[in-house]
């Protein structure tokens, strides 16, 4: 096993989801115990500790430490044993929750503790913070469902945890064995230790009066030492929440539950102030709900800005101050429905004697009264949409642009839930007196809310503020006998407080059961107890410095990175200075929350090198990480000088520029645009490559080839001279150059003016955007579209336009994709309208004009670049636009069956959805549409076809995407039965990488309709 202390790893494991950054020794992935006995020789002869991390997505600094970060997310990740029968699961800590309850579906079964990170959090890392979610109120925690683990000592030995009695420890130990002033083990003098506490009067009574309130389900602050020794002596319970301080988990067996009642709502209850959904959270618990959330207004405003959001928050109405959601389970709809009735009467018209004064007239003229004023209902798999919103609450904040950021320091009390209108009222008084904005949302039916403060660390004030909140935070806590951390640890942010929360003898005993497992402090030090102060080591400095402008050597950066900070208009929004201060602050928009770690079983596009690899060192997040780090440290820090560059290049080397960050990430981290103007700036600085040069003009090249059409294709399938070819451009052999097609007369140019070339002139106008790949490699495609709108009754041309510039763009050739842009819009600006669109078939090219141009041109073209970009539509979005309009129906087409396999384009993914093109097919065929849940196909441009990428490409390709086609298809050369099955793809590298991967001729959809049409 390998330490690395290279500069990449360290910084990529310098963070985790908190506002902590600690540059650590160094990093490893342990894979067996004996991995981490050696680890544990070198942290003793290094004078280090080991900090054992997961999914890293801790909220409090629990994984950032200066000691040697063992991960072990990445070798420890099988799910060892599924008992069905007792209800149990044995698994390695480095599972994701998800994937075990994907495993154990099939049985009826699943682990119920939660996290809105379950799709990447691990079992481990859940133990090791005590995890729960929305469901605690019927499930509990972690710690409740832990039934044995076995783990690591400090001395090296290996342990069984469970629950014993006293009786059966002496007879492992001997009789009173935790009388003795000496022992012969350190799990001996461990169990003494808990024997001494449960059997002494005094240390009982000290626990029971300082202890939070028994009615609360859930806490995780300090070790759990009243339930370590409630009954039996069992250790799980202590090492439940101990945040990795005690022992190294090596197997964890947890207990099952059966999979919840089928039929699911939710009932969504608007409110017109904060303060009633308190209250109401009240009311709703009276009708055993199963989970009940709260989002606020502020939260709601932000996700309007959230490309995947926007998606999920069709069940709000108008712009409600808080939203209460309450979940109800049951076997049937009627049932459902009855239990649904009484809630929402209840909600409807309880406190309307009290609000009466207070009712407002809302915009539809509707009389607000009682609790909550409108109650949505959201039903059966919809309901996920509602969770996925509420998950991405946080992510969202992490998104606000500028400096200041709703700030994770008080963003895990709890009290029980009869408390919290008393405890809301003292918070909300607090934050008055101190001047601070706060957002709330979070598991309000178990008391646990999410406070957010908006905060700005690089100032004195913003720190001062930090300290503060925090500490008369827990003061108002330990008053409401709540708990500091509900459910996220306390890690370097609140190990301070605990003596505040708990009381001095209380911490002391805490102190004791540290010193007893890790007398050396050789596992995760400084946390829980003897934590550093909670404003040291923080991700940002006071009055921040950045190192860009000196490592790019200009203030000037190629996208306009500012207007989006000038634009935004959420709360709390500071807006950005500069150009450069723009892009750091758009580097910084990374939390750490990790849905960058998804792996190929959770689904989703981002991020495919990670999801080949299992390499954290290949996701969004360590990108940004390393991204930040160089940029900022002018000369300090763990990178030399002289690595910079280097540094940067091998990070965003693996990266497929396939936006799947720009929507799945919640905080809209676009790597792709991050990448390419980090490119462009490092040509600057060492010269263009070859291979980057030839691909970001290839379109130029390919046009002065027409002219020698023949001998070209000759050159590029003759294979000695097509292997010299790739060899020197460094294109991997396996892969064939593709060929120029001839022009068809129809599409002759792209082009020198706008030509009417089919149908009436009478009909709706439509601008064909005839983009490079189609011109010069299919351009049928552009005939059939031409063909197919015509026969539709639509006047179709081909507007005067150059090549869109993706490949530019793709090759971070950022100075010509800028002129390209700006060519364009000048050229299509009082071209195209609202009324009169421009149509792309390449996804990733008339997206171009969406996404990237608006940013890229100069700033007295950025209006029209925007609304060119509202008006430039993929076909599939021009069809249903024109479908819902009544002007394209079924009538038009063949209405024979046919099964269709539908890959989406990333890009079309990332902006649009494939949603929408699946929809056309199901509305004109009769068509069976199967979305394949496929991701980036590995193509990725020329990605795919770079010889070091080669291998990963495909890799990628099998992840989903190849079998699922092979299923479909299992004989590709052999004709067709009935009904006729394709696979659909509308983008030429995917349909590329389908050929390659599976031998399937994948065909553009718009091949399809035009089969189909009468
Ligand atoms: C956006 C967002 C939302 C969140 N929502 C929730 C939520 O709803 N509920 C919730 O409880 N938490 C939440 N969290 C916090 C966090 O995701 C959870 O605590 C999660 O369980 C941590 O899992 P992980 O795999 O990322 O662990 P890590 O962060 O890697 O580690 C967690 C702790 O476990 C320890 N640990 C890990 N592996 C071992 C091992 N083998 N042996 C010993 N110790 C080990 C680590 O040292 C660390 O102290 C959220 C975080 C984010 C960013
Ligand atoms: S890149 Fe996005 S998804 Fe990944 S950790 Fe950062 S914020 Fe989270
Ligand atoms: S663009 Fe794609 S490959 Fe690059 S960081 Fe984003 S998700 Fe990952």
């Amino acid at each position: 096993m390998k330490l690395f202390t290279d500069s990449l790893h360290k910084i990529a494991y310098a963070t985790d989801a908190s506002v902590y950054r600690e540059i650590p020794y160094g990093v490893a992935y342990p894979e067996t115990e004996e991995d981490v006995r050696e680890l544990m020789r070198v942290a003793r002869e290094k004078g280090v500790d080991l900090i054992p991390r997961a999914g890293g997505t801790s909220l409090a600094g629990q994984v950032v430490g200066s000691g040697i970060v063992v991960d072990i997310s990445k070798h420890w990740n099988k799910i060892v044993e599924i008992n069905v029968e007792e209800r149990w699961a044995r698994v390695q800590p480095g599972v994701v929750r998800d994937e075990l309850n994907i495993a154990l579906k099939p049985y009826g079964l699943f682990f119920s503790p939660e996290t809105s990170t379950s799709n990447r959090c691990c079992i481990g890392g859940m133990f090791g913070n005590n995890s729960c979610g929305t469901h605690s109120l019927v499930y509990g925690s972690t710690r409740h469902h832990v039934i044995a683990a076995k783990g690591i000592l400090t001395d090296g030995t290996v342990e069984e945890f469970k629950d014993y009695t006293i009786k059966e420890l002496e007879e492992r130990f001997g009789e009173t064995f935790w009388k003795k002033e000496q022992h012969d083990s350190l799990i001996e003098k461990i169990y003494a230790q808990l024997i001494g506490f449960a059997v002494d009067e005094k240390t009982r009574k000290l626990i029971s009066e300082n202890y939070p309130d028994k009615e609360l389900n859930r806490r995780s602050c300090g070790y759990a030492i009243d339930e370590t020794i409630d009954t039996c002596i069992n250790l799980c319970k202590l090492l439940a929440g101990s945040e990795g301080t005690l022992a190294f988990i090596t197997e964890i067996t947890v207990s099952l539950d059966p999979l919840p009642p089928k039929e699911i709502m939710v009932v969504c209850g608007h409110c017109d102030t904060l303060e009633k959904s308190f209250e109401a959270n009240l009311v709703a618990l009276k009708h055993h709900p199963t989970a009940i959330e709260l989002m606020d207004g502020d939260i709601l405003q932000l996700s309007k800005g959230n490309v995947e959001q926007q998606r999920n928050r069709f069940f709000v109405d108008g712009d409600p101050a808080a939203l209460l959601i309450t979940e109800l389970r049951a076997e049937n709809r009627e049932e459902l429905d009855k239990k649904a009735e009484e809630l929402e009467r209840d909600l409807l018209t309880t406190g309307a004697d009290k609000y009466e004064n207070m009712s407002l007239q809302t915009a539809g003229a509707v009389k607000r009264s009682g609790l909550i004023y409108k109650c949505t209902r959201v039903y059966g798999s919809d309901v996920a949409k509602v969770w996925n919103l509420r998950k991405a609450g946080l992510g969202i904040l992490g998104g606000m642009k500028g400096d200041a950021k709703p700030m994770g320091v008080i963003e895990d009390t709890a009290v029980a839930p009869s408390r919290l209108p008393a405890y809301m009222k003292d918070f909300r008084q607090l934050l008055d007196q101190l001047g601070a904005k706060c957002v709330f949302y979070g598991h309000i039916s178990t008391g646990e809310l999410h406070l957010r403060p908006i905060l700005n660390l690089k100032t004195k004030e913003g720190r001062t503020l930090f300290r503060k909140l925090a500490k008369e935070t827990a003061l108002l806590v330990k008053k409401h006998r709540g708990s500091i951390s509900g459910e996220h640890g306390d890690g370097r942010l609140r190990g301070e407080f605990i003596p505040l929360l708990y009381g001095e003898e209380t911490y002391e005993l805490m102190r004791q059961v540290k010193q007893c497992w890790d007398p050396d402090g050789l596992l995760n030090r400084h946390k829980i107890v003897d934590t550093l102060p909670m404003d040291s080591m923080l991700r940002f400095d006071e009055d921040q410095q950045y190192a860009v402008e000196k490592i790019i050597g200009t203030d000037k950066t190629y996208f306009n990175w500012k207007a989006a900070f000038d634009e935004c208009d959420a709360p709390g929004a500071t807006g950005a200075k500069s150009q450069t201060h723009a892009l750091m602050c758009t580097i910084e928009q990374c939390n750490g929350a990790g849905d960058c770690r998804k792996s190929n079983i959770i689904g989703g596009t981002m991020c495919p090198a990670y999801k080949v690899s299992g390499d954290e060192l290949k996701t969004t997040r360590a990108r940004t990480n390393v991204l930040r780090e160089v940029l900022t440290h002018v000369g300090a820090g763990p990178v030399p000088a002289r690595c910079q560059w280097s540094m940067i290049k091998e990070v965003l080397d693996s990266c497929l520029a396939c936006k799947g960050c720009k929507s799945e990430c919640p905080s809209n981290v676009d790597m792709t645009r991050l990448r390419a103007e980090m490119l462009q700036h490092y040509y600057d600085r060492h010269g263009t490559s070859l291979r980057s040069w030839l691909v970001a003009r290839t379109t130029q090249l390919e046009d002065l080839c027409q002219h020698i059409r023949p001998l070209y294709n000759f050159f590029v399938t003759f294979k000695p001279t097509a292997s010299l070819i790739k060899k020197t451009i460094g294109f991997a052999d396996e892969r064939e150059l593709p060929r120029l097609q001839k022009k068809p007369a129809t599409v002759l140019h792209g082009s020198t003016q706008g030509t009417v070339l089919h149908g009436s002139t009478q009909g709706e106008k439509v601008w064909l955007f005839l983009d490079e790949f189609t011109r010069n490699h299919e351009p049928e495609l552009a005939e059939i579209f031409i063909s197919l709108l015509s026969s539709l009754g639509y006047n179709v041309s081909i507007p005067k336009h150059t090549e869109s510039g993706r490949a530019a763009i793709s090759k971070g050739c950022l100075k010509r994709a800028k002129k390209i842009a700006s060519q364009n819009v000048k050229l299509l600006k009082n071209v195209v309208t609202d009324q009169q669109p421009l149509v792309g078939l390449e996804p990733s090219c008339i997206l171009s004009f969406r996404d990237e141009y608006p940013d890229l041109v100069p700033a007295d073209l950025r209006h029209e670049a925007k609304t060119l970009g509202c008006n430039s539509l993929l076909f599939d979005e021009f069809l249903l636009r024109e479908i819902k309009a009544g002007r394209i129906s079924r009538e038009n087409f063949d209405q024979s069956p046919i099964e269709i396999f539908l890959h989406g384009h990333c890009h079309q993914k990332a902006l649009v959805g494939v949603e929408v093109m699946a929809e056309v097919l199901r509305t004109l065929l009769n068509a069976k549409v199967n979305v394949i849940p496929s991701g980036c196909c590995g193509m990725a441009g020329s990605f795919g076809y770079e010889k070091e990428h080669y291998k990963t490409s495909l890799e990628i390709g099998e992840m989903v995407l190849f079998p699922t086609i092979r299923k479909a298809i299992p004989s590709p050369l052999t004709s067709q039965s009935s009904p006729l099955t394709l696979v659909a793809a509308p983008g030429t590298s995917c349909r590329q990488q389908i050929l390659d991967g599976t031998g399937v001729k994948a065909v553009h959809p718009i091949e399809i309709l035009y089969t189909f049409m009468k």
